[in-house]
């Protein structure tokens, strides 16, 4: 297993319910690390942009909205196979399908408002960060 790093984002469901601390406290305790962290408001342009993988699912345009809605905390957590970790951390998509103890499962209000994003791939976290980040934002 390798140290690596991923993407993370608290979405607009979580920040209005004051919640960013205890799902940070569930990713620490899963053996993750935020070596860079911003809590922002996206446009719909960066979410957009954000979401482009998806711009032809039947979601994208309600979840550009939503994502949108409110503060986001964004997020580079670091860990052995952090990707992997993560996912299992946050649990399936659906919160009705995450596993018990997971963020969506505990936090998650349906498929859409499921209070958090991270990377499916290391390729991808690889964007993401790119895409969120500036390299002197990251402090390991
Ligand atoms: N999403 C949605 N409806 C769906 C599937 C997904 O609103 O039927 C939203 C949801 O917020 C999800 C995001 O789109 O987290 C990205 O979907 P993806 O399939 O990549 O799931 P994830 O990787 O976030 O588990």
């Amino acid at each position: 297993m390798a140290t690596e790093r991923t993407l993370s984002i608290i979405k607009p469901d979580a920040t209005e319910r004051n919640i960013t601390g205890k799902i940070i406290a569930m990713l620490e305790e899963g053996g993750l690390r935020v070596v860079a962290q911003k809590r922002v408001r996206w446009s719909r342009e960066q979410a957009e942009k954000f979401y482009e993988v998806h711009k032809d699912r039947p979601f994208y345009n309600d979840l550009v909205t939503f994502m949108t809605s409110g503060p986001i905390v964004l997020q580079v957590l670091e860990g052995e196979d952090a990707v992997a970790r993560n996912r299992e951390i946050m649990g399936a998509t659906n919160p009705a399908e995450a596993g018990p103890g997971t963020i969506r499962a505990e936090f998650g209000e349906n498929i859409e408002r499921n209070s958090v994003h991270g990377s499916d791939s290391p390729e991808n976290a690889q964007k993401e960060i790119a895409l969120c980040f500036d390299e002197s934002e990251i402090v390991g």
